[in-house]
């Protein structure tokens, strides 16, 4: 408990102090770019990729991937030398390459474990995509990986780096709403047959791993508190052999210590835009879009205040964001706001999640 109310106190702060902070002290442009190798060329890494490029403290110095057509296009575009493509046999010798310092892990979820730790063996810092992991035993090995080898190791938790949701945090833990006593939020979206997101070998579970972790953390981090009780039920309505292996629906409810009660939902059987709405004693506030790249819209009505804040960011700009941060904390040997920890608390809620709804992971 008291440690996650630091670090929130200390991701509200950075928020806050990102704003004040002259731009040629954020980026340190001064200091040599971190150098990233993105494993994994697929949606993800191509959102990072352009979000890196806008950075002025990152460059993409090395690609790794199974195709080696697809590694070269990508590489001539970055102006990565041949001699920087990896694919996964040959990923170790990357401890050779003075290029890169550090590794972004875009691959699929029951995948991330791996290659964090051979990252780490190999003396590079990890920013690795959320889910950190499969299951809890994993991200246990994954930060004490990091701490052997010294690197630093970040969930790429974009939304803790986005001025829309920190804007939000910072309202709500301000006590503006006067006491908070609900959240509402839900994420999901209608998924296609045939994706990786559906097996649970390669993904751990369905879509509570893949996009209700952005309710759970955003509870978690509107809140600044960590959940004492959770109830959950999971449902399979369309039997059209896409959920043969993970989950269509999760809700679940969770109580909070100061009696702040939250509900949310995630599916992989309709579109859910993703939103979280925040009731407290003297109004409420309500991110529309909140977990998507863009179009987030920030809207509250509390003690005489009435907010309406479109937020014209574009994509990638949470990318841009979050690299500038991780590339930061390399330069500057400070903890990032979202390190391993963060993502081994949400595997920990998302198993106790699934005890509840009588699922196994
Ligand atoms: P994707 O399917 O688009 O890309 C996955 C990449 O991994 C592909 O390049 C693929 O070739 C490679 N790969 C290697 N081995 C594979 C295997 N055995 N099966 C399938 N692909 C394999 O997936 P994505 O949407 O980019 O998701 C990658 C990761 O990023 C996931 O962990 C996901 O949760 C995360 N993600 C994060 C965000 C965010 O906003 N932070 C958004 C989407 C996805």
């Amino acid at each position: 408990m008291d440690l996650s109310r630091r670090d929130f106190s200390r991701l509200a702060a950075l928020g806050a102090a990102a704003k004040l902070m002259p731009r040629s002290l954020q980026a340190e442009p001064s200091q040599k770019k971190i150098g990233y190798a993105v494993i994994g060329l697929g949606r993800i890494a191509g959102h990072f990729m352009p979000g890196s490029r806008n950075t002025t403290n990152s460059a993409i110095t090395a690609v790794v991937s199974g195709h080696r057509d697809k590694a070269e296009r990508i590489a001539a575009e970055y102006s990565i030398p041949a001699n920087s493509i990896y694919s996964y046999e040959n990923f170790d010798s990357i401890a050779h390459n003075p290029a890169v310092d550090a590794v972004y892990v875009a691959l699929p979820n029951s995948m991330h474990a791996e290659y964090t730790i051979r990252a780490a063996k190999a003396g590079k810092h990890v920013l690795c995509e959320k889910p950190m992991a499969t299951n809890t035993a994993e991200c246990e090995e994954m930060i004490a990986a990091c701490k052997k080898a010294s690197v630093k190791l970040m969930i790429a938790y974009r939304c803790h780096y986005e001025p829309t949701n920190l804007k939000a945090i910072q309202i709500v833990r301000s006590g503006a709403l006067g006491e908070v006593q609900a959240i509402d939020s839900s994420f999901g979206f209608n998924i296609g047959p045939g994706e990786w997101r559906l097996s649970k070998k390669l993904a751990g579970g369905g879509p509570l791993f893949d996009v209700g972790i952005y309710s759970l953390n955003a509870c978690r981090y509107l809140t600044g508190e960590e959940p004492q009780h959770i109830s959950a039920y999971s449902s399979v309505i369309d039997r059209d052999g896409r959920f043969k292996e993970v989950e269509e629906n999760v809700s679940w409810t969770m109580k909070f210590p100061s009696g702040i009660v939250t509900s949310c939902s995630t599916t992989y059987g309709a579109d859910m835009p993703g939103y979280f709405k925040v009731y407290g004693s003297k109004g409420w506030l309500e991110v529309e879009k909140a977990f998507v790249y863009e179009g987030l819209r920030l809207r509250a009505d509390y003690a005489g205040t009435h907010l309406d804040e479109p937020n014209p960011a574009k994509d990638p700009s949470h990318f841009q964001a979050e690299a500038e941060h991780f590339s930061h904390c390399i330069q500057s040997g400070q903890e990032s706001s979202s390190p391993g920890e963060e993502g081994l608390r949400d595997l920990r809620y998302i198993t106790e999640i699934y005890r509840s709804a009588g699922i196994s992971i």
